[in-house]
């Protein structure tokens, strides 16, 4: 918890409500305090993928209580209330109806399946070729981005983590592989207003670098985009909030001045110097 500078937004932070993650969100909102961090962007998976661990956990009415009890304890730090809707260009029917009647400050979409490969696991890349696999990723976050309600694109590029899982290297650069298709994904976002995420989890994996990569982000900067958030997955111990700083440091590096949090569904910015 060391280095982490005050004033940023962590837009991607796990709390009980997910059943992958350990910490209530009041102890969450506690330590962010104790952090000096500006907000906490809370998400709970929202998942329907038949085989993802964490299909059918989602508790709206659970959410809200937690959620409730960490705005009482969250002191000075501004608690956000979103989710983690998996493969949404697939489940965003099911997904709104489980949440429904209920508002959301803002709603991240993210791809870890591609057909029935989890590209987070080393197994999602048996007996195919990584080019094929992040192809369709690439493709089918273009319809998440084209066709999908949310404000916040998740972790892109998180199949990183299964490349590495596999044993194989993770160096290949989709911004150079597929700048036609980085192209369109980006310009559905930017037309839409969605957010791309810069997700710091992976620092502290083997691949040891963000999702996305500095040269897919400046990828996405060139092509007009200004919309990014900073989030670190926090999950658990020992990496509450881990590498928000040097996310910081990345979107600085790729020419971003403010990131964004989201609010009521409306992007709001602040400044990361
Ligand atoms: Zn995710
Ligand atoms: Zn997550």
């Amino acid at each position: 918890m060391t280095g982490i500078p005050g004033r940023l937004v962590d837009m991607h932070v796990h709390t009980t409500d997910s059943p992958d993650a350990e910490l209530e969100a009041a102890e969450l909102a506690s330590r962010a305090a104790g952090a000096g961090l500006r907000g906490l962007g809370f998400v709970a998976h929202v998942d329907f993928h038949p085989s993802d661990f964490c299909t059918g956990a989602f508790s709206a009415g659970g959410y809200d209580a937690s959620f409730g009890r960490a705005a009482i304890s969250g002191q000075e730090v501004m608690l956000l209330k979103g989710v983690e809707i998996g493969e949404p260009h697939l489940f965003m029917g099911r997904a709104e109806e489980a949440m429904a009647g209920r508002r959301y400050d803002f709603v991240t979409g993210a791809l870890h399946w591609v057909g029935d490969r989890l590209l987070l696991d080393a197994e999602g890349f048996a007996g195919s070729t990584p080019e094929e696999l992040v192809e369709r990723y690439i493709l089918e976050s273009t319809e998440i981005a084209s066709t999908s309600r949310i404000d916040i694109l998740a972790h892109f590029g998180i199949w990183r983590r299964g490349l590495a899982r596999a044993g194989m290297p993770v160096a290949l650069d989709e911004a150079a592989i597929w700048p036609g298709l980085l192209g369109r994904l980006f310009e559905a976002m930017i037309d839409r207003g969605i957010a791309l995420e810069l997700n710091t989890a992976g620092l502290r994996r083997r691949e040891a670098v963000t999702y996305p990569t500095p040269a897919v982000l400046s990828t996405y900067r060139r092509l007009g985009g200004r919309l990014v958030t900073l989030g670190s997955d926090t999950h658990g111990e020992p990496h509450v909030f881990f590498g928000l700083s040097r996310g910081a440091e990345v979107l600085a590096a790729a020419g971003f001045d403010r990131a964004f949090f989201f609010r009521e569904g409306e992007p709001v910015p602040y400044p990361l110097g």
